[in-house]
């Protein structure tokens, strides 16, 4: 677990198929198929759809940087 250091929320990473670690929220969420979200599976894989309070039976990661108040400053940079 680490911080984020735009927002002070906790995150977590997970390593990419292509290598790279990607922030994550730790909380995992229940994915649905349909939408465009994008979500990051513990395998690495990133899927798109919609989060859902349902159990759908796949269970995914929100990108930190689609909640992170701080990420667009981050891109300004
Ligand atoms: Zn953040």
């Amino acid at each position: 677990m680490s911080i984020c250091k735009g927002c002070g929320t906790e995150i977590d990473w997970v390593r990419m198929k292509s290598g790279k670690a990607m922030p994550i929220n730790p909380e995992p969420v229940f994915v649905a198929e349909g939408g465009n979200q994008v979500f990051i599976t513990d395998e690495g894989d990133t899927i798109t759809g919609t989060a859902t309070e349902i159990n759908t039976g796949t269970v995914a990661f929100v990108p930190h940087w689609a909640t992170c108040p701080a990420y667009k400053s981050f891109k300004r940079k």
